[in-house]
């Protein structure tokens, strides 16, 4: 160790103190907090013969059990990657049971636990371009929320294009682009069975617009017209039961029940043309 002179280290600190002083500090970090709903588990729950709801009674995440393995879509928080497993093995799913992992949109609060699921069970990722993208990043640099919903990032295997289908066992899932809360933004549709009778399943992302500036946004400035379109996807969607990635999202307010693809899409463009029209106020 070299000694340093006392008076050179005052110096260099009195130095340090000058140049510093009129900086404010950094910022702390900020952990990412959410409702409370989004982090209890439920009891798995079967939608239909090969369907099961798992995850949190806030955030879905779906399991599609086949006899040649089994399909997640969508994880939740980043913290949920162990009892995903644990719901899992609930229903007979052991990790080398997983054998693909997709997704609905690539924030933190859907896609955090992929890579550790993916990592855990050896599954094939499947994502689209948009979305690949997003999980490489952890969800940094979003184009709506920069660095504040970070996750750990994601390797996709296997990258799908609009109206592709991926199969397993007999399922089938096809995948339906509609860009707008994110550009990657995805719905899965696939016929299941319940109660002996054919079950048009349709998984839905979110189509709120958080906090998003709508109007002339640098990064997207098409995002109104994506918006516009996906409505016209989701109301087309073969759909006999609506699900949402946020539980309430694709329900009536009033009585829980599930909406239908088109009512849904409905509503969400009321919310759109609204908040529109607030900022169109507000830029006034
Ligand atoms: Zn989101």
């Amino acid at each position: 160790m070299h000694p340093i002179p006392a008076t050179a280290l005052a110096c260099a600190l009195l130095f340090a103190g000058h140049a510093f002083a009129a900086e404010p500090a950094l910022p702390q970090l900020k952990a990412y907090t959410v409702d409370e709903s989004w982090l209890r588990p439920v009891e798995p729950r079967q939608i239909a013969d090969h369907t099961w709801r798992i995850g949190t009674e806030g955030i879905l995440a779906l399991l599609v059990k086949t006899d040649a393995g089994a399909i997640l879509i969508d994880g939740g928080m980043p913290q949920a990657a162990d009892t995903l497993l644990a719901q899992m093995r609930e229903l007979g799913v052991e990790p080398g049971d997983l054998e693909l992992i997709t997704h609905s949109q690539a924030h933190g609060d859907h896609v955090g636990p992929l890579a550790a699921v993916r990592r855990a069970t050896g599954a094939t990722l499947v994502s689209n371009a948009e979305s690949a993208v997003l999980l490489a990043a952890g969800g940094s640099d979003d184009i709506h929320f920069g660095d504040e919903i970070v996750y750990p990032p994601a390797h996709a295997d296997r990258i799908v294009h609009d109206g592709e289908a991926i199969e397993l066992g007999g399922q089938r899932l096809t995948v339906h682009f509609m860009p707008g809360h994110t550009p990657g933004s995805m719905a899965w549709t696939w016929t299941d069975m319940r109660d002996g009778r054919p079950l048009r399943i349709a998984y839905v992302d979110s189509l709120s617009t958080p906090g998003y500036r709508l109007i002339d946004h640098p990064r997207i400035p098409r995002l109104v017209d994506d918006f516009r379109r996906s409505f016209d996807v989701v109301r087309a969607l073969p759909c006999d039961l609506l699900l949402t990635p946020h539980a309430g999202a694709g329900r009536h307010d009033g009585d829980g029940a599930p909406l239908t693809c088109r009512a849904y899409a409905d509503k969400s463009e009321r919310a759109l043309d609204a908040e529109l029209a607030k900022q169109r106020g507000d830029d006034n």
